[in-house]
């Protein structure tokens, strides 16, 4: 079981840290006048790109 969680030394580690990283910033709303997916990133503003709409709803990601 141990073998499974192994994970593989620095270079592809190092790769992995920032794509969790970045995702686990990323919250995935959704916009409340044209139902567009808006990611944003921690510390941007509420708004949507597509219409500008300020109020977005967050989405739930599981199923
Ligand atoms: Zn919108």
């Amino acid at each position: 079981m141990s073998s499974q969680q192994y994970n593989p030394p620095t270079q592809s580690s190092a790769q992995d840290a920032v794509t969790i990283d970045a995702s686990a910033r990323t919250v995935h709303y959704k916009c409340g006048d044209c139902d567009q997916d808006v990611p944003l990133k921690r510390g941007e503003p509420i708004r949507c790109r597509n219409c500008g709409h300020r109020v977005l709803y967050k989405q739930r990601t599981n199923r």
